[in-house]
């Protein structure tokens, strides 16, 4: 018998997908949810928000003062918002990984952002989705959308 040295499995973790107002209004939180489903991930909570500026602010408290912040928080109050916890093994890299890179012009062909947002000008901020960073950032943005999960 051989000694394991890797293990087999990975701890089950829980991520923030946000579908923004523009992939809400363009209809496509159905295909963003089927893409999590047909990974391998778990819905564990679903809600429609229409968020309120204070909820935004703590949400993106790391980017107060740049120059892109308030026009971001009035793009995320522009209409319902899907929040989302995913659960599965590695699911904060998973997500990031199907949703794409931030620019949706860039955005890599097959990721959520690479087949329906583009970009240019402020419109970088229209790109469908959201999925927490890390694990830090996943625990804190679930408490602030799901203070009861
Ligand atoms: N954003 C923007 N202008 C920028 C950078 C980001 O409008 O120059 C918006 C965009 O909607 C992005 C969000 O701010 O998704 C948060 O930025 P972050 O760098 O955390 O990107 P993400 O983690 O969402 O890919």
């Amino acid at each position: 018998m051989t000694t394991q040295t890797t293990p087999e499995t990975a701890p089950i973790e829980r991520t923030l997908v946000l579908v923004k107002p523009d992939g809400v209004r363009r209809g496509l939180a159905g295909e963003v949810l089927r893409r999590v489903e047909a990974k391998g991930y778990t819905l564990v909570g679903v809600e429609l928000v229409n968020a309120k500026e204070d909820l935004l602010a703590r949400h993106y408290a790391e980017h107060v003062g740049k120059d892109f912040y308030q026009p971001l928080v009035d793009f995320m109050m522009s209409g319902p918002i899907l929040a989302v916890v995913v659960e599965g093994q590695r699911v904060i890299e998973g997500f990031r990984s199907l949703a794409g890179a931030t620019d949706g012009t860039l955005a890599s062909p097959g990721t959520i952002r690479g087949d329906f947002a583009r970009s240019w000008g402020s419109k970088v901020m229209q790109n469908i989705v959201h999925g927490s960073d890390s694990p830090e950032s996943a625990a804190r943005e679930i408490a602030l959308w799901f203070p009861g999960l």
